[in-house]
């Protein structure tokens, strides 16, 4: 069988990676071998960078609000200089929830609803336009979206602005993963249910207690099983998945 030609470390940009699940991701992909940066508005994803860098792994921490095109296209202007990026991770997200629970549509603010769009759905956007080109040139690239499970059905926790931006994740990544096909460059959703992070357990343990009711699993699933999933998404081997979103809920919603 002809071996497949060994491909060089590669370079993987993964927002909202300060803790949770971007924290996680990061990690099972400098396992892997890519060197990783992590982009995320709190000043904590330096320390996070350097707890990888110490486990052996290359990593480098930016801190930036992924929702200004300012700091978007000088990140990417920056990695450009190293390479560009072979794999974008477009996971930085919000979910507000004053006092613990979901704003009503008829009781949102516009500018609250505009906060989720830019920082869930426009980031989005932003960080895969300017990451393509050098996917283009260099004929290979994977772009990972976390949508959620809001986006999949009928929200139970979060509130409209929530589920409308990570549903139009899932159509952004359909219609992108079209265009940049014939590239060699695949464009995926991952959409976890209920995952134990420090945004989950933010309104204490009651939600997930009654989360977990509704879960045939029994219990809330783990950042490292979503680094997995990316994992395997970023890899060589996933190469014939694209335009798809991979439900990763415990058996809550099934598609
Ligand atoms: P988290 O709050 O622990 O992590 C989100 C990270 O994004 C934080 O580090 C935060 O600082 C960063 N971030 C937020 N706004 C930013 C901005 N403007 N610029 C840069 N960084 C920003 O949440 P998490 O649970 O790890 O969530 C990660 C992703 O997974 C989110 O997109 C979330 O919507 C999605 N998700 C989470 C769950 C869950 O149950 N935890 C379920 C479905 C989807």
């Amino acid at each position: 069988m002809p071996k497949q030609s060994s491909p060089k470390p590669k370079i993987a940009l993964i927002t909202g990676a300060a803790r949770g699940i971007g924290a996680t991701m990061a990690a099972h992909l400098a396992r892997e071998g890519h060197h990783v940066v992590l982009v995320d508005a709190l000043e904590a994803v330096l320390e996070t960078a350097k707890g990888l860098t110490a486990e052996g792994g290359k990593a480098k921490g930016i801190v930036a609000d992924v929702s200004s095109e300012a700091s978007v296209r000088s990140i990417i202007a920056g990695l450009m200089e190293q390479g560009g990026v072979d794999i974008l991770v477009n996971n930085a997200g919000i979910s507000p929830k004053p006092n613990g629970s979901k704003t009503l549509v008829q009781d949102m603010e516009l500018s609250d609803w505009e906060r989720v769009m830019k920082v869930n759905l426009t980031a989005t956007f932003m960080f895969s336009r300017g990451c393509i080109p050098n996917m283009i040139a260099n004929s290979w690239g994977r772009i990972i979206n976390t949508s959620s499970m809001a986006g999949r059905s009928r929200s139970q926790l979060a509130a409209a602005h929530y589920a409308a931006s990570k549903a139009g994740m899932i159509g952004f990544s359909r219609t992108l993963a079209a265009e940049v096909a014939p590239h060699g460059i695949t464009v995926n959703c991952i959409a976890p249910g209920r995952i134990r992070t420090p945004m989950s357990v933010e309104h204490g343990e009651k939600l997930n207690e009654e989360a977990i009711k509704r879960i045939p699993v029994g219990r809330l699933g783990t950042a490292d099983e979503i680094g997995a999933l990316v994992a395997y998404l970023a890899s060589q081997n996933s190469g014939y998945i694209t335009g798809a979103t991979i439900d990763i809920n415990g058996g809550e919603f099934m598609g």
